[in-house]
Protein backbone atom coordinates (compact mmCIF):
# COMPACT_ATOMS: atom_id res chain seq x y z
CA UNK A 1 0.00 0.00 0.00
CA UNK A 2 3.08 2.40 0.90
CA UNK A 3 4.69 1.69 -2.08
CA UNK A 4 1.12 2.15 -4.02
CA UNK A 5 1.06 5.78 -3.08
CA UNK A 6 5.06 6.39 -3.84
CA UNK A 7 4.51 5.56 -7.39
CA UNK A 8 1.16 7.39 -7.09
CA UNK A 9 3.33 10.45 -6.08
CA UNK A 10 6.07 9.71 -8.78
CA UNK A 11 3.21 9.47 -11.33
CA UNK A 12 1.83 12.97 -10.44
CA UNK A 13 4.98 14.66 -10.57
CA UNK A 14 5.32 13.11 -13.90
CA UNK A 15 2.03 13.30 -15.79
CA UNK A 16 0.33 16.10 -13.44
CA UNK A 17 -2.79 14.22 -13.03
CA UNK A 18 -3.76 10.99 -11.43
CA UNK A 19 -7.27 9.16 -11.66
CA UNK A 20 -9.89 10.28 -9.14
CA UNK A 21 -9.58 7.25 -6.97
CA UNK A 22 -5.20 8.14 -6.66
CA UNK A 23 -6.40 11.46 -5.59
CA UNK A 24 -8.30 10.03 -2.98
CA UNK A 25 -5.67 7.85 -1.58
CA UNK A 26 -3.43 11.00 -1.25
CA UNK A 27 -5.85 13.33 0.18
CA UNK A 28 -7.01 10.59 2.96
CA UNK A 29 -3.79 10.11 4.81
CA UNK A 30 0.09 9.51 4.21
CA UNK A 31 2.68 8.04 6.59
CA UNK A 32 5.50 10.35 7.43
CA UNK A 33 7.70 9.04 4.62
CA UNK A 34 4.90 9.67 1.63
CA UNK A 35 4.34 13.05 3.38
CA UNK A 36 7.96 14.11 2.55
CA UNK A 37 8.33 12.40 -0.65
CA UNK A 38 5.08 14.47 -1.59
CA UNK A 39 6.28 17.60 -0.39
CA UNK A 40 10.00 16.75 -1.72
CA UNK A 41 8.67 16.43 -5.37
CA UNK A 42 6.40 19.74 -5.19
CA UNK A 43 9.56 21.48 -3.94
CA UNK A 44 11.82 20.57 -6.44
CA UNK A 45 8.61 21.45 -9.37
CA UNK A 46 8.65 24.64 -7.56
CA UNK A 47 12.65 25.34 -8.29
CA UNK A 48 12.35 23.80 -11.39
CA UNK A 49 9.83 27.03 -12.61
CA UNK A 50 10.74 29.78 -10.10
CA UNK A 51 14.22 29.01 -8.68
CA UNK A 52 14.75 29.98 -4.85
CA UNK A 53 12.54 32.77 -5.36
CA UNK A 54 8.82 33.61 -3.13
CA UNK A 55 7.22 36.31 -4.05
CA UNK A 56 5.87 39.14 -1.93
CA UNK A 57 2.30 40.84 -2.19
CA UNK A 58 1.48 43.48 -0.56
CA UNK A 59 -2.08 43.38 0.58
CA UNK A 60 -4.37 46.01 1.30
CA UNK A 61 -7.98 45.03 2.82
CA UNK A 62 -9.81 48.29 1.73
CA UNK A 63 -13.09 47.76 2.80
CA UNK A 64 -15.17 45.07 5.61
CA UNK A 65 -18.70 46.03 4.65
CA UNK A 66 -20.34 43.60 2.72
CA UNK A 67 -23.62 42.92 1.11
CA UNK A 68 -23.05 38.91 1.86
CA UNK A 69 -23.62 36.82 4.37
CA UNK A 70 -21.46 33.75 4.04
CA UNK A 71 -21.92 31.40 6.64
CA UNK A 72 -18.49 31.10 7.37
CA UNK A 73 -17.25 34.65 6.72
CA UNK A 74 -16.55 36.75 9.84
CA UNK A 75 -17.67 40.21 8.16
CA UNK A 76 -20.94 38.77 6.94
CA UNK A 77 -23.72 41.47 6.87
CA UNK A 78 -25.21 39.64 9.64
CA UNK A 79 -22.20 40.02 11.88
CA UNK A 80 -23.79 43.10 14.30
CA UNK A 81 -20.30 42.43 15.96
CA UNK A 82 -18.24 43.10 13.08
CA UNK A 83 -16.50 47.18 13.46
CA UNK A 84 -17.08 48.02 9.99
CA UNK A 85 -14.28 50.78 7.99
CA UNK A 86 -13.62 51.16 4.65
CA UNK A 87 -10.48 53.38 3.96
CA UNK A 88 -10.91 55.97 1.51
CA UNK A 89 -9.09 56.48 -1.83
CA UNK A 90 -6.07 58.85 -0.08
CA UNK A 91 -5.50 56.34 2.42
CA UNK A 92 -5.24 53.46 -0.31
CA UNK A 93 -2.89 55.57 -2.30
CA UNK A 94 -0.72 55.87 1.06
CA UNK A 95 -1.00 52.39 1.56
CA UNK A 96 0.87 52.05 -1.97
CA UNK A 97 2.94 54.90 -1.19
CA UNK A 98 4.22 52.97 1.59
CA UNK A 99 4.40 49.47 0.25
CA UNK A 100 6.41 50.96 -2.79
CA UNK A 101 8.84 52.01 -0.25
CA UNK A 102 9.31 48.87 1.05
CA UNK A 103 9.87 47.47 -2.55
CA UNK A 104 6.55 45.92 -3.09
CA UNK A 105 5.73 46.05 -7.05
CA UNK A 106 2.30 44.18 -6.69
CA UNK A 107 -0.68 45.31 -4.43
CA UNK A 108 -3.81 43.32 -4.22
CA UNK A 109 -6.89 45.54 -2.90
CA UNK A 110 -9.17 42.87 -1.28
CA UNK A 111 -12.11 43.51 0.07
CA UNK A 112 -16.28 42.81 0.82
CA UNK A 113 -18.64 43.46 -1.82
CA UNK A 114 -19.42 46.99 -0.94
CA UNK A 115 -21.91 48.78 -2.76
CA UNK A 116 -20.10 52.02 -1.69
CA UNK A 117 -17.19 51.15 -3.95
CA UNK A 118 -18.66 51.35 -7.31
CA UNK A 119 -17.37 50.85 -10.72
CA UNK A 120 -16.22 53.96 -11.25
CA UNK A 121 -14.68 54.51 -7.83
CA UNK A 122 -12.85 50.73 -8.23
CA UNK A 123 -11.52 51.66 -12.02
CA UNK A 124 -10.33 55.20 -10.37
CA UNK A 125 -8.53 53.62 -7.72
CA UNK A 126 -6.95 51.36 -10.15
CA UNK A 127 -6.01 53.97 -12.18
CA UNK A 128 -4.61 56.32 -9.54
CA UNK A 129 -2.30 53.54 -8.97
CA UNK A 130 -1.02 52.19 -12.47
CA UNK A 131 -0.59 56.17 -12.57
CA UNK A 132 1.47 56.24 -10.31
CA UNK A 133 3.66 53.07 -10.04
CA UNK A 134 3.56 52.37 -13.81
CA UNK A 135 5.78 49.21 -12.88
CA UNK A 136 3.31 47.89 -10.40
CA UNK A 137 0.76 44.92 -11.17
CA UNK A 138 -2.42 45.86 -9.16
CA UNK A 139 -4.81 42.66 -8.25
CA UNK A 140 -8.34 42.92 -7.54
CA UNK A 141 -10.15 41.06 -4.88
CA UNK A 142 -13.85 42.75 -4.89
CA UNK A 143 -15.86 39.53 -5.28
CA UNK A 144 -18.78 38.66 -8.23
CA UNK A 145 -19.80 41.43 -10.15
CA UNK A 146 -20.82 41.50 -13.50
CA UNK A 147 -19.07 41.56 -16.76
CA UNK A 148 -18.56 44.94 -17.95
CA UNK A 149 -17.27 46.02 -14.04
CA UNK A 150 -14.76 43.39 -14.91
CA UNK A 151 -14.08 44.70 -18.31
CA UNK A 152 -14.24 48.43 -16.72
CA UNK A 153 -11.23 47.05 -14.14
CA UNK A 154 -9.23 45.92 -16.67
CA UNK A 155 -8.97 48.53 -18.70
CA UNK A 156 -8.29 50.76 -16.03
CA UNK A 157 -5.01 48.57 -15.19
CA UNK A 158 -6.09 45.90 -12.69
CA UNK A 159 -4.57 42.85 -14.43
CA UNK A 160 -4.56 40.28 -12.00
CA UNK A 161 -8.13 39.01 -9.95
CA UNK A 162 -8.56 36.70 -6.71
CA UNK A 163 -12.00 35.23 -6.87
CA UNK A 164 -11.96 31.40 -4.98
CA UNK A 165 -14.42 29.27 -6.37
CA UNK A 166 -15.06 28.07 -3.10
CA UNK A 167 -16.18 24.58 -3.97
CA UNK A 168 -16.85 23.62 -6.76
CA UNK A 169 -19.35 21.31 -5.93
CA UNK A 170 -23.07 22.80 -6.18
CA UNK A 171 -24.69 21.19 -3.08
CA UNK A 172 -21.57 21.81 -1.36
CA UNK A 173 -21.53 26.02 -2.26
CA UNK A 174 -25.12 25.71 -0.88
CA UNK A 175 -24.03 24.31 1.96
CA UNK A 176 -22.07 27.53 2.48
CA UNK A 177 -23.89 30.24 1.05
CA UNK A 178 -27.29 31.58 1.07
CA UNK A 179 -29.83 30.79 -1.47
CA UNK A 180 -28.89 33.93 -3.55
CA UNK A 181 -25.56 33.21 -3.66
CA UNK A 182 -24.73 30.27 -6.68
CA UNK A 183 -21.65 28.22 -7.31
CA UNK A 184 -22.95 28.99 -11.24
CA UNK A 185 -22.86 32.50 -10.92
CA UNK A 186 -19.29 32.12 -8.79
CA UNK A 187 -17.72 30.01 -11.93
CA UNK A 188 -19.37 32.43 -14.76
CA UNK A 189 -17.31 35.09 -12.53
CA UNK A 190 -14.06 33.52 -12.81
CA UNK A 191 -14.80 32.57 -16.65
CA UNK A 192 -15.75 35.83 -17.58
CA UNK A 193 -12.22 37.18 -15.68
CA UNK A 194 -10.26 34.63 -17.78
CA UNK A 195 -11.71 35.66 -20.89
CA UNK A 196 -11.54 39.24 -20.10
CA UNK A 197 -7.55 39.02 -20.58
CA UNK A 198 -6.80 38.77 -16.32
CA UNK A 199 -4.33 36.53 -14.90
CA UNK A 200 -6.89 34.49 -12.81
CA UNK A 201 -6.99 32.92 -8.81
CA UNK A 202 -9.15 30.49 -7.84
CA UNK A 203 -9.12 28.90 -4.54
CA UNK A 204 -10.95 26.97 -1.81
CA UNK A 205 -10.80 26.90 1.92
CA UNK A 206 -9.45 23.21 3.19
CA UNK A 207 -11.58 21.70 5.53
CA UNK A 208 -14.84 23.85 5.46
CA UNK A 209 -18.03 22.44 6.59
CA UNK A 210 -19.53 19.40 4.79
CA UNK A 211 -16.59 19.38 3.02
CA UNK A 212 -15.50 15.45 1.32
CA UNK A 213 -12.37 13.89 -0.84
CA UNK A 214 -14.88 13.85 -3.53
CA UNK A 215 -15.50 17.79 -3.46
CA UNK A 216 -11.70 18.38 -3.15
CA UNK A 217 -11.54 16.44 -6.55
CA UNK A 218 -14.37 18.02 -8.33
CA UNK A 219 -12.43 21.53 -7.18
CA UNK A 220 -9.27 19.96 -9.16
CA UNK A 221 -11.16 18.76 -12.10
CA UNK A 222 -12.27 21.96 -12.38
CA UNK A 223 -9.01 23.90 -11.82
CA UNK A 224 -7.99 21.59 -14.31
CA UNK A 225 -10.40 23.42 -16.43
CA UNK A 226 -9.89 27.14 -15.75
CA UNK A 227 -6.03 26.44 -15.60
CA UNK A 228 -5.89 29.40 -13.55
CA UNK A 229 -2.50 31.80 -12.95
CA UNK A 230 -2.83 31.64 -9.12
CA UNK A 231 -4.25 29.12 -6.38
CA UNK A 232 -5.08 30.38 -3.03
CA UNK A 233 -5.91 27.38 -0.46
CA UNK A 234 -5.74 28.17 3.35
CA UNK A 235 -7.57 26.45 6.28
CA UNK A 236 -11.22 27.17 7.12
CA UNK A 237 -11.03 28.57 10.67
CA UNK A 238 -14.35 29.28 12.42
CA UNK A 239 -15.15 32.76 13.71
CA UNK A 240 -17.32 33.23 17.09
CA UNK A 241 -19.47 35.49 15.43
CA UNK A 242 -20.90 33.09 12.63
CA UNK A 243 -23.84 29.72 11.78
CA UNK A 244 -19.98 27.85 11.46
CA UNK A 245 -18.81 28.89 15.09
CA UNK A 246 -18.60 25.28 16.21
CA UNK A 247 -17.13 23.37 13.01
CA UNK A 248 -13.38 22.41 13.63
CA UNK A 249 -10.24 24.25 11.69
CA UNK A 250 -9.04 22.85 8.33
CA UNK A 251 -5.93 21.06 9.27
CA UNK A 252 -2.50 21.41 8.57
CA UNK A 253 -1.78 18.33 7.34
CA UNK A 254 -4.30 18.64 4.99
CA UNK A 255 -3.82 22.08 3.47
CA UNK A 256 0.24 20.93 3.05
CA UNK A 257 -1.13 17.95 1.08
CA UNK A 258 -2.95 19.56 -1.18
CA UNK A 259 -1.07 22.62 -1.88
CA UNK A 260 1.54 20.04 -2.72
CA UNK A 261 -0.89 18.14 -4.82
CA UNK A 262 -1.45 21.40 -6.99
CA UNK A 263 2.36 22.65 -7.12
CA UNK A 264 2.47 18.71 -9.03
CA UNK A 265 -0.23 19.41 -11.00
CA UNK A 266 -0.02 23.19 -11.75
CA UNK A 267 3.78 23.38 -11.66
CA UNK A 268 3.97 27.09 -12.83
CA UNK A 269 1.13 28.49 -10.59
CA UNK A 270 1.15 31.07 -8.42
CA UNK A 271 0.55 29.65 -4.72
CA UNK A 272 0.44 31.51 -1.39
CA UNK A 273 1.13 30.57 2.02
CA UNK A 274 -1.49 31.84 3.45
CA UNK A 275 -2.41 33.98 6.20
CA UNK A 276 -5.03 31.23 7.28
CA UNK A 277 -2.01 28.84 7.37
CA UNK A 278 -0.12 31.08 9.76
CA UNK A 279 -2.64 31.10 11.50
CA UNK A 280 -3.24 27.85 12.37
CA UNK A 281 0.30 26.93 13.16
CA UNK A 282 3.14 29.31 13.94
CA UNK A 283 5.10 28.18 11.11
CA UNK A 284 2.16 27.36 8.60
CA UNK A 285 3.53 29.55 6.13
CA UNK A 286 7.02 28.81 6.49
CA UNK A 287 6.19 24.83 5.77
CA UNK A 288 3.93 25.96 3.13
CA UNK A 289 7.08 26.94 1.21
CA UNK A 290 8.61 23.70 1.92
CA UNK A 291 5.21 21.80 0.69
CA UNK A 292 5.46 24.27 -2.88
CA UNK A 293 3.87 27.42 -2.15
CA UNK A 294 5.93 30.21 -3.48
CA UNK A 295 3.98 33.45 -2.68
CA UNK A 296 3.63 35.58 0.77
CA UNK A 297 1.30 38.45 1.17
CA UNK A 298 2.27 40.88 3.89
CA UNK A 299 -0.35 42.76 5.01
CA UNK A 300 -0.08 46.65 4.04
CA UNK A 301 -3.31 47.75 5.77
CA UNK A 302 -3.16 50.85 7.88
CA UNK A 303 -2.92 49.26 11.42
CA UNK A 304 -6.12 49.99 12.85
CA UNK A 305 -8.37 48.81 9.97
CA UNK A 306 -6.17 45.67 9.85
CA UNK A 307 -7.53 44.56 13.51
CA UNK A 308 -11.20 44.86 11.72
CA UNK A 309 -10.48 42.74 8.71
CA UNK A 310 -11.27 39.41 11.20
CA UNK A 311 -12.36 36.82 8.73
CA UNK A 312 -12.11 34.11 11.00
CA UNK A 313 -10.85 34.22 14.98
CA UNK A 314 -7.07 34.17 15.77
CA UNK A 315 -5.68 36.15 12.63
CA UNK A 316 -2.19 36.71 13.33
CA UNK A 317 -0.69 40.11 12.16
CA UNK A 318 -3.24 42.32 13.17
CA UNK A 319 -0.92 44.36 15.11
CA UNK A 320 1.99 45.13 12.82
CA UNK A 321 2.94 47.88 11.20
CA UNK A 322 3.71 47.17 7.41
CA UNK A 323 7.60 47.31 7.20
CA UNK A 324 7.42 45.25 10.55
CA UNK A 325 5.53 42.67 8.47
CA UNK A 326 7.62 42.60 6.00
CA UNK A 327 10.55 42.33 7.82
CA UNK A 328 9.28 39.40 9.48
CA UNK A 329 8.03 37.09 6.47
CA UNK A 330 11.48 37.84 4.74
CA UNK A 331 12.98 36.04 7.88
CA UNK A 332 10.54 33.34 7.42
CA UNK A 333 11.69 32.90 4.20
CA UNK A 334 15.12 33.20 4.44
CA UNK A 335 14.29 30.18 7.57
CA UNK A 336 13.82 28.30 5.26
CA UNK A 337 16.42 28.77 2.68
CA UNK A 338 14.61 30.48 -0.07
CA UNK A 339 15.04 34.38 -1.45
CA UNK A 340 12.25 37.08 -1.07
CA UNK A 341 11.37 38.80 -4.34
CA UNK A 342 9.48 41.77 -4.40
CA UNK A 343 8.82 42.29 -8.49
CA UNK A 344 6.01 41.69 -10.36
CA UNK A 345 6.37 38.23 -10.55
CA UNK A 346 4.11 37.19 -12.98
CA UNK A 347 3.19 33.81 -13.53
CA UNK A 348 5.73 32.01 -15.82
CA UNK A 349 3.59 30.20 -17.74
CA UNK A 350 4.97 29.28 -20.82
CA UNK A 351 8.15 31.04 -20.09
CA UNK A 352 11.90 30.12 -19.97
CA UNK A 353 12.93 28.85 -16.61
CA UNK A 354 15.33 30.94 -15.68
CA UNK A 355 14.83 33.18 -12.79
CA UNK A 356 14.68 37.56 -13.86
CA UNK A 357 16.87 38.94 -12.45
CA UNK A 358 15.75 41.11 -9.59
CA UNK A 359 15.59 45.31 -9.93
CA UNK A 360 17.83 46.79 -7.58
CA UNK A 361 15.51 48.55 -4.60
N1 LIG B 1 -15.23 39.42 -1.06
C1 LIG B 1 -14.09 38.83 -1.76
C2 LIG B 1 -12.96 38.53 -0.82
C3 LIG B 1 -13.32 37.45 0.16
S1 LIG B 1 -12.24 37.24 1.52
C4 LIG B 1 -14.55 37.62 -2.51
O1 LIG B 1 -15.73 37.32 -2.52
O2 LIG B 1 -13.73 37.00 -3.15
C5 LIG B 1 -11.07 36.11 0.82
C6 LIG B 1 -11.24 34.65 1.17
O3 LIG B 1 -11.17 34.42 2.56
C7 LIG B 1 -12.55 34.00 0.79
O4 LIG B 1 -12.60 33.71 -0.57
C8 LIG B 1 -12.61 32.77 1.67
O5 LIG B 1 -12.14 31.62 0.98
C9 LIG B 1 -11.63 33.13 2.81
N2 LIG B 1 -12.33 33.06 4.11
C10 LIG B 1 -13.45 33.67 4.47
N3 LIG B 1 -13.84 33.27 5.71
C11 LIG B 1 -12.93 32.37 6.14
C12 LIG B 1 -12.79 31.56 7.31
N4 LIG B 1 -13.67 31.59 8.30
N5 LIG B 1 -11.70 30.75 7.39
C13 LIG B 1 -10.79 30.72 6.40
N6 LIG B 1 -10.89 31.43 5.26
C14 LIG B 1 -11.95 32.24 5.12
Amino acid sequence: MNSTRLEQIERLARERDLPDAAFAALLTGLTPEEEAALYAAARAACERCYGQDVYLRGLIEFTNYCKNDCYYCGIRRSNAAAQRYRLSETEILDCCAQGYALGFRTFVLQGGEDGFFTDARICRIVSGIRGRYPDCAVTLSVGERPRASYQAFFDAGAERYLLRQETADAAHYARLHPPELSSENRKRCLWDLKEIGYQVGCGLMVGSPGQTEQHIIADLRFMQALQPHMIGIGPFIPHRDTPFRDFPAGTLADTLHLLAILRLMFPDVLLPATTALGTIHPRGRELGIQAGANVVMPNLSPAQARGKYLLYDGKICTGDEAAACRDCLERRIASVGRRVRVSRGDCRRGRSTAPEPEPRR
